[in-house]
């Protein structure tokens, strides 16, 4: 019995934690529950699953036998096996950091962590021997298929894109998408921002920079490539020019699920099985970066390392949300992003307080002109 700790359980992620949890209720034990705003569903999922521990950013209304506590007092209770992390943007990073220094393994589904702080998490993660267990469906195909081989025989790393709703708009037409139009993924259902995100590729963009972290791979041997079907969720290429894919139809709950079992696989009526004879064909392009230039930006800031992808992702979350409230238009929102890095004086091996201090500084300089 493994007891977790689901961070942002009102979420998209954070409810398909629980599916798997009531799926599994003899190997899990849901032990802390943490959610933003969405008091309603964490009443119903706290009278559900009982957690001995909560947090709420409000005041909830109903008595309840769980102890409030902090989202850093969860991540390190002595009594969590596993802390899932589901929690949307920065507010993942000091509770994931909270759980490795108290050595507890964390099941990361937070983009903006490894983005923002890669290096830093990476390392309390060596220094305390605990395991990062990726969620994002690529990053969990990638892990899938390092099972059992040698770091040293990785050649290179295929991360696949869906290429999100846009993929055959042109430039001209992208300029008049609306945030309805870009909320609507053709494959995977997700939470706002990671919607949008697909829909500029930026969300490809940050997986790359995570995988380089993740797997320690350069930037080099990490290839993106458009699969819109979502079948093939990610490929290792071997030194021997062997090529390994992880494949199921995209349904997040089975990279959830491969994250709470490890080291083991369980069967559930829940899964759906991909079928072959049914499946048609499957289809990879180049991505095309003069449309989606978030990707570029994105590797680009990874590459160039140090507090640039903070301002990257800190530039991302304030851009989407202008875009959303139809303050600027679906192809300013690279254009943002790129203004500001180019903007930004930026710190090489940057303490925590440096990366969060670059993050604040994006913020400010994009509300500034934009607000
Ligand atoms: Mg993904």
């Amino acid at each position: 019995m493994k007891n977790i700790a689901v961070l942002g359980s009102t979420g998209s992620i954070g409810r398909q934690t629980l599916e798997i949890a009531r799926a599994f209720p003899q190997n899990i034990n849901v032990f802390a529950l943490a959610a933003g705003k969405n008091t309603t569903l964490l009443q119903q999922q706290i009278s559900e699953f009982k957690p001995k521990l909560f947090y709420s950013e409000i005041a909830i209304q109903k008595r309840t036998q769980a102890k409030y506590c902090t989202l850093e007092e969860i991540a390190a209770h002595p009594e969590i096996d596993l802390v899932v992390v589901a929690t949307a943007g920065k507010a993942g990073l000091n509770p994931t950091l909270a759980a490795i220094k108290a050595g507890k393994n964390v099941a990361l589904a937070n983009k903006e962590v490894l983005v923002m702080a890669g290096e830093i998490v990476v390392d309390e993660a060596r220094r305390h021997k605990v395991e990062i267990l990726p969620i994002d469906s690529e990053h969990s195909a990638i892990w899938q298929c390092l099972r059992g081989e040698k770091h040293g025989e990785i050649k290179k790393i295929i991360l696949t894109a869906s290429g999100g709703p846009f993929r055959d708009k042109s430039l001209a037409d992208l300029a008049e998408v609306t945030p309805e139009e870009a909320l609507a993924h053709p494959t995977w259902q997700m939470g706002t921002k990671v919607t949008i995100d697909s829909s500029t590729l930026m969300n490809k963009g940050m997986e790359v920079i995570e995988a380089h972290w993740l797997f320690d791979v350069s930037y080099s041997m990490i290839e993106v490539v458009v699969h819109p079907q979502s079948i093939v969720h990610s490929c290792v290429e071997f030194v021997d020019g062997s090529i390994k894919a992880q494949m199921s139809l995209p349904d997040m709950r089975l990279p959830i699920q491969c994250a709470l079992s490890y080291p083991k696989r369980w069967g559930a009526d829940y899964q759906t099985e991909l079928d072959f004879k049914t499946i048609g064909s499957l289809n990879f392009e180049m991505p095309d970066l003069k449309k989606f230039p978030a990707l570029r930006l994105a590797i680009e800031a990874g590459e160039r390392g140090g507090t640039y992808p903070a301002v990257l992702s800190a530039a991302d979350e304030v851009a989407v949300e202008l875009f959303l409230q139809k303050k600027i238009g679906f192809l300013d929102i690279p254009k943002v992003l790129e203004e500001t890095v180019e903007q930004h004086d930026c710190i090489s091996k940057p303490s925590l307080d440096d990366i969060l201090a670059a993050d604040m500084w994006a913020r400010e300089t994009i509300y500034s002109k934009y607000e």
